[in-house]
């Protein structure tokens, strides 16, 4: 096998502040239980957007700065999962297929719990390959365990066709 056929992974993380404005958009879903949403352009929606960079990164094709950033103002407004869908356009067309992606919440609200099969689909929908969603909180320590924000952190693997 040569070096350009194996597997490559990438990593992305992701942080956005909790805003009590805002409706609270996570992996896709529509949390409608939330006190708060996350600010920032878009939703804020820090999973997708960490899976985003993930594959991104596997696929050397930047970052969601890069791909989607303030030169690109169509896509300001544009969810988390329809930028999911667009990133693994761009990295078909770049000649790659998309193995998993791996994404762990960092934080304290929205509680996984019951939603995670749910969330798992919506993702692995967007992105057309299997996607795993796991959650963690950080014994109060830090930006998430003082309930500042919420973060993620995505791990993906991407095989390169031609
Ligand atoms: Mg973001």
């Amino acid at each position: 096998m040569t070096p350009a056929a194996l597997p490559r992974v990438g990593v992305g993380v992701d942080v956005h502040r909790y805003a009590a404005d805002r409706p609270c958009w996570v992996a896709g879903l529509h949390w409608t239980d939330e006190p708060a949403g996350l600010a920032g352009h878009s939703d804020g929606d820090v999973a997708a957007h960490a899976a985003c960079d993930a594959l991104l990164s596997a696929a050397g094709l930047g970052d969601l700065g890069t791909q989607f950033g303030t030169v690109h103002p169509e896509w300001a407004d544009a969810s988390g999962l329809r930028l999911l869908v667009e990133t693994t356009r761009r990295l078909n067309a770049a000649g790659f297929a998309i193995g998993n992606v791996a994404v762990q919440l960092v934080g304290e609200r929205p509680r996984l719990g019951l939603r995670r099969i749910e969330a798992e689909q919506a993702l692995s929908e967007a992105c057309g390959a299997a996607a795993t969603l796991s959650a963690t909180t950080t014994d109060g320590l830090g930006l998430t365990g003082r309930g500042e924000g919420l973060a993620a952190i995505a791990t993906a693997l991407v095989v390169r066709l031609r």
